[in-house]
């Protein structure tokens, strides 16, 4: 890639001011980059085939996406500001299965098991958080979407996408400049389960500010 991943300088010439802002633009400018570096990617012409993903194909969201901190942080307040009371509820039923179903396991038997745990945000084959789906969702991606349902329907756990390297190489990128971010910052910089940090995220009080103060807020038990 041309240009390296470097959320720190963008950060520093945002407008927002609070502090509570700019760790939400920090994220947001991360996803900005991760698009912009897709494109990039999928504009070459020594790539063969241009990229199949788009709105509704939803094979490759029967997973447990991983996001940074400031990642989680917004699509926690997104879920926050613009899912209805019986949505969250929802939600939050979905988190408790999914987390009864992988407790104790291993990230082995959780990817054997992946056909049966959809993401949290799967809703009517769509992302009900897709402006804010993480880097991972982003970058999770393939020239032929056939074959993903092919897949999707064979369920074999451990059948790979077809897609380019670079989309891996972007992912390592951001994920890796956001957490090095996150401990710059002295915050929390563990790389997080979805399902379980908007659980944490909706068990706190005040989770942003909290995090921002350097308190651990996410736990990590689905980590291994
Ligand atoms: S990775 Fe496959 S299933 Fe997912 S959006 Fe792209 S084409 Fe569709
Ligand atoms: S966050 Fe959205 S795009 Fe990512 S796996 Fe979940 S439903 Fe799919």
């Amino acid at each position: 890639m041309e240009k390296p991943y470097g959320p720190t300088a963008k950060v520093n010439k945002t407008r927002m001011n609070s502090r509570k802002h700019r760790i939400l633009e920090l994220a947001l400018d991360g996803l900005r980059w991760t698009d912009d570096a897709i494109q990039e990617c999928a504009s070459r012409e020594s790539l063969n085939k241009p990229l199949a993903c788009k709105p509704g194909c939803h094979y490759c969201c029967f997973n447990q996406p991983m996001a940074t901190p400031p990642e989680a942080l917004l699509v926690g307040q997104y879920v926050e500001q613009n899912f209805t009371d019986q949505e969250r509820r929802v939600l939050l039923d979905k988190i408790e299965r999914i987390l009864e179903l992988t407790n104790g396991e291993s990230h082995e038997e959780i990817v054997k098991m992946r056909y049966e745990l959809p993401c949290i945000f799967l809703k009517d084959r769509m992302c009900s958080v897709y402006d804010v789906r993480p880097a991972v969702c982003r970058t999770c991606s393939s020239t032929d979407a056939e074959h993903c349902r092919m897949i999707f329907e064979s369920k074999d756990p451990l059948a790979r996408l077809r897609c380019y390297p670079h989309m891996r190489q972007i992912f390592q990128a951001v994920h890796t400049g956001l957490l090095t971010r996150c401990h710059e910052m002295r915050c929390q910089s563990d790389p997080l389960q979805i399902a379980e940090a908007i659980r944490d995220y909706f068990n706190h009080p005040s989770p942003i500010e909290a995090w921002i103060k350097g308190e651990m807020i996410f736990h990590l038990t689905g980590v291994d």
